[in-house]
C-alpha cells in the first residue's frame, strides 16, 4: 500500500512540472519552462543568424527591412499592451536573403526573422504581411515553441529527427557549437505546429493584427496566396503551418469579429526594432 501512495504523488509532480496552459486554456507538455526556452533562443538566434551576417544575408535591402520592422513594432506594441511580462523581452526581427525560402518564424521570447523569398513570391500586402508576422509572435506568445522543444527533447526519435531536418534544409551553424537546448531552439522553428497550435496561432494573430491597425480580411488572402505558391513542392512555411480544418472559412469568420480593433481611429505606436 505504501508504494501506492508515493507513486502517484510522484507521478502528480512530474504531471505539474511538465503540463503548462496557453493562453487558450488548452494543456501543454512542458519540459523546457518558458524562460528556459527563452534564455536558450537567445543564443541560439544569434549563433543561427551570425554565419547569414557574415555572409551579407541579413537586412541588406533597407526599403524591404524598415517595411518589414515598420510592421512587427506596431504588432509588438500591442503584443506587450495585451501580454505585459512581454516587456522585458529583447524583441527582434531580421530580413534574411534567400529568395527561395518562403518561410518566416519566431523563436521564443520574440526573436523572428523572415525570409525574401516569402515577400518576392508572395507578395504580402501590409496587411497580409502583418497577418504573417502576428500569427508568429502568437506562436510565441503562446509558447509554442517551448512546446515543440520540450517535444523536441522527450524523444530520442525527436532528437535524431531534428538534426536529419537541420542537414537536410542546409541551416548549418558555421561551425558555432549549440548547447542541447539552443539546438532544440534552433531546431523547433523547422518543425511543423500541430494544427491546435495553428488554430491558437491563427486566433491570436488575427486580433494582434487588427489592434495593430491591419485589416483582418488580408488574414483569408495571405492564406490563398500562399498556397497558390511553391508549385511541386509546398513553401516550407506551409510544411511548418500545417492548415487547420477550414482554416480560410475560419478566418473569413473571424474577421468580423476582430473588425471593431482594425477600425479604432487612434494612434498605434511603433516598437523601436
Ligand atoms: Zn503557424
Amino acid at each position: 500500500m505504501k508504494h501506492f501512495k508515493i507513486i502517484p504523488s510522484f507521478l502528480l509532480v512530474l504531471f505539474f512540472t511538465a503540463c503548462a496552459t496557453s493562453p487558450t486554456g488548452r494543456n501543454q507538455l512542458m519540459l523546457v519552462s518558458p524562460d528556459e526556452a527563452i534564455f536558450a533562443s537567445r543564443e541560439a538566434y544569434v549563433k543561427a543568424l551570425s554565419p547569414l551576417a557574415t555572409d551579407g544575408k541579413i537586412d541588406n535591402n533597407p526599403v524591404v527591412s524598415n517595411r518589414v520592422k515598420q510592421i512587427t513594432g506596431r504588432l509588438i506594441t500591442q503584443a506587450i499592451e495585451t501580454y505585459p511580462h512581454t516587456s522585458n523581452w529583447e524583441w527582434s526581427v531580421k530580413v534574411i536573403d534567400d529568395p527561395e525560402m518562403v518561410n518566416a518564424w519566431c523563436m521564443a521570447g520574440g526573436k523572428m526573422a523572415i525570409y525574401t523569398g516569402l515577400l518576392n513570391k508572395v507578395q504580402p500586402t501590409d496587411d497580409e504581411l502583418a497577418q504573417v508576422m502576428g500569427h508568429e509572435i502568437s506562436h510565441a506568445l503562446a509558447n509554442h515553441t517551448a512546446e515543440k522543444m520540450s517535444m523536441a527533447m522527450a524523444s530520442q526519435m525527436g532528437m535524431s529527427a531534428l538534426s536529419i531536418v537541420l542537414s537536410t534544409t542546409g541551416y548549418g551553424y558555421g561551425g558555432l557549437t549549440m548547447t542541447g537546448a539552443e539546438l532544440a531552439a534552433a531546431t523547433a522553428i523547422h518543425l511543423p505546429n500541430s494544427r491546435t497550435a495553428e488554430e491558437e496561432a491563427d486566433r491570436m494573430g488575427i486580433e494582434l493584427a487588427a489592434k495593430a491597425g491591419y485589416n483582418p480580411d488580408a488574414a483569408a488572402t495571405l492564406w490563398q496566396k500562399m498556397g497558390k505558391v511553391g508549385g511541386d513542392s509546398p513553401p516550407e512555411f506551409l510544411s511548418t503551418h500545417p492548415a487547420p480544418s477550414n482554416r480560410q472559412e475560419t478566418l473569413r469568420k473571424l474577421a468580423p469579429q476582430v473588425k471593431h480593433y482594425y477600425q479604432e481611429k487612434k494612434v498605434r505606436p511603433v516598437y523601436p526594432l
